[in-house]
């Protein structure tokens, strides 16, 4: 690059980069990025981490020399499917990671007995006697097993858990099922082990309320089998505890098991690395201020250090543990309670140290910015209408298109069908066709060549609506291929010959008629409805019958010259190539627009 006499300039990249990332380090647009990526074979979204050797790829393909920088990713980028605090320990040096406490998540059907189970836990394991054996309610707390520390989140319900995981960023890394021997695998239970499957979290299950009477123990291992949960006993990897959180039986079980499949699960963290975790729950107090409980996953926080958490920042004035015990200092698995934010933040966003809360204010300021450019982003979405106006603008010669259907027997006809439609010189262009539901990749695709989604039988999941609606994506879904078909064609009809739309002004009715020496005739008029405008269109029309269309010429309110004259004002009312109006005739006014078939 260097021989053709161009400069390249600089580049430092970290070690992972998000593509918006990499493009605003560049300057350029992330659609340049994700194209110069599919070039190499890369399939990325905006959000997506690509790593440095690859961004370093892609930043000489655009005259960048990359040189690598210690990593300082803005946390709340991410939303790929392992939580960014995750890699972030991974990344972390080997020698420096330290098993610590799972991090226990309770789920279940409702009245299954998940808060009986926690309440079960609290009060047996809680080392009691520390202060006065109080536990403060701060959304979570940890428990002593053997001299193992165990964390629970003590906010059972879904809510929590998935509104960590919409963020990507579970915080659980063990998930017990409470699952009562009475009643056995019901709906909401089948949803707990869809969520723990998704956030790849091991499932433990706690069978309870064995003291019932009508508890069916096999029943429930049967029902568990048969949503892929089989058993140990009976040769499977799950670990069924019979307990009874009523009768605080079977709770050491439990307790072993989660140690158990902790210790499979290698949980680790850096006490000395980069601080980061999630906030568990949040109020505001009206004497202390804004209370978060955050889980420290990795680093140790300290009272004084400043923290951003979603769009708010704070420096930690205090900290406390569940026991409601001033701490200054908690390292990772630790729940703890502090005081120092300036807002409240949400249930899930990520936290994460910074050196000073400047630092903090430009990377809430740039979060912002990014969530504005989103809301312009989606605004901006390529229909077929505006198709049609790059067409005119010479910007699109084709009608690029991504086509996916539910099997290869309706795919076929499909493409086949389309590839036989013809509008002068605009073109087809069918850049991938597949079976399958839409999904991310065909909407990077998409957005980087300009195309329109077109889908028969299919969905679109959510990613890819999401994607889809920062990126301006247009999506179409048809279960008809006649219907698909037709439309595509009257789109491109409507590029070659856009239809003419009128829209009805408004009227005024002449009242008395001037004669002007240098204009002529003027017309007297009382607008009746909707407004009058220069340079609008008109017809005169006496007794129904259209005399004359042309332009509104002159239009003047009292002796001046008007822009717009609305219902109920007089006017006066000239056109080129008539002036021979009768007091009763009436002026319609309205104005065309061009608009394509969609
Ligand atoms: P959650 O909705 O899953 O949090 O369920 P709860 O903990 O509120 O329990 C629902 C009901 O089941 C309550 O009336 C509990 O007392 C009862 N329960 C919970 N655990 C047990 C148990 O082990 N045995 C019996 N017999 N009842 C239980």
């Amino acid at each position: 690059m260097s021989g053709n006499g161009l400069k390249t300039k600089n580049i430092e990249i970290p070690a992972t980069i998000t593509i918006r990332d990499l493009a605003h380090a560049m300057d350029a647009s992330p659609i340049e990025v994700i194209k110069s990526l599919m070039a190499i074979g890369v399939m990325a979204n905006i959000n997506q981490q690509i790593d440095y050797d690859t961004a370093a790829v892609v930043a000489a393909e655009m005259g960048y020399e990359a040189t690598m920088e210690t990593p300082e990713a803005d946390i709340e980028e991410d939303q790929g499917e392992i939580p960014l605090w995750r890699r972030m320990i991974a990344n972390e040096p080997t020698s420096e990671l330290k098993n610590r406490p799972p991090v226990v998540t309770i789920l279940g059907h409702v009245d299954h007995g998940k808060t009986t189970l926690l309440d079960a836990i609290r009060h047996t394991n809680v080392a009691e006697g520390e202060a006065g054996g109080i536990t403060q309610h701060i959304g979570a707390y940890q428990v002593e097993h053997n001299g193992r520390l165990i964390t629970f989140l003590d906010t059972p319900g879904h809510a929590a858990f998935t509104a960590m995981r919409a963020r990507g960023a579970s915080g659980a890394d063990i998930v017990v099922l409470v699952v009562a021997a009475d009643d056995g695998v019901m709906p909401q239970t089948k949803e707990a082990v869809a969520h723990a499957r998704a956030a790849k979290v091991p499932i433990l299950v706690a069978m309870n309320k064995i003291d019932r009477p009508n508890a069916d123990r096999d029943r429930v291992k049967q029902q568990l089998a048969e949503i892929g949960l089989i058993p140990d006993e009976w040769g499977g990897d799950t670990i069924v505890v019979p307990i009874s959180a009523k009768q605080r039986k079977g709770l050491e079980d439990l307790l072993e098991a989660i140690v158990l499949v902790a210790d499979n699960a290698e949980i680790l963290a850096n006490p000395k690395g980069k601080v980061i975790g999630t906030v568990i729950e949040s109020e505001r107090d009206r004497a202390k201020g804004v209370l978060a409980t955050l889980l420290v996953q990795n680093g140790t926080l300290e009272v004084g250090d400043v923290v951003i958490c979603g769009s708010t920042y704070g420096r930690l004035r205090n900290m406390f543990d569940y026991h409601g015990r001033h701490i200054r200092k908690a390292g990772p698995s630790t729940p703890v309670s502090v005081m120092g934010l300036s807002d409240v933040p949400q249930s899930g966003d990520l936290f994460q140290k910074v050196e000073t809360e400047r630092e903090a204010k430009t990377i809430i300021g740039e979060r912002m910015l990014v969530k504005q450019q989103a809301a312009t982003a989606q605004k901006s979405t390529l229909t077929l209408e505006q198709l049609f106006d790059r067409f005119q603008a010479g910007d699109v010669r084709e009608l690029r298109l991504i086509v996916k259907a539910d099997v290869q027997g309706s795919l076929e006809p499909i493409v086949n069908s389309l590839n036989d439609i013809k509008q002068g010189d605009i073109k087809i262009n069918i850049l991938h066709a597949e079976t399958g539901n839409i999904g991310e990749n065909d909407i990077m695709l998409a957005a980087a060549s300009k195309a329109i989604v077109i889908g028969f039988n299919v969905l679109a999941d959510s990613n890819a609506r999401r994607l889809a609606e920062t990126e301006g994506v247009s999506i179409r879904l048809y279960e008809i291929i006649y219907r698909l078909t037709e439309d595509i064609e009257k789109a491109l009809k409507g590029m070659l010959e856009p239809e003419e739309k009128e829209t009805t002004l408004g009227h005024a009715e002449v009242r008395a008629v001037f004669h002007i020496s240098k204009l002529g005739n003027i017309a007297g008029c009382r607008v009746t409805d909707g407004e009058i405008r220069r340079n609008a269109r008109l017809r005169i029309l006496r007794r129904g019958e259209v005399l004359h269309e042309g332009n509104v010429t002159t239009l003047k309110h009292l002796q001046d010259d008007v822009r717009e004259v609305k219902t109920g004002f007089d006017c006066g009312i000239s056109t080129k190539g008539f002036d021979n109006f009768e007091v009763g005739d009436i002026i319609e006014a309205y104005i065309v627009e061009k608009v394509a078939v969609a």
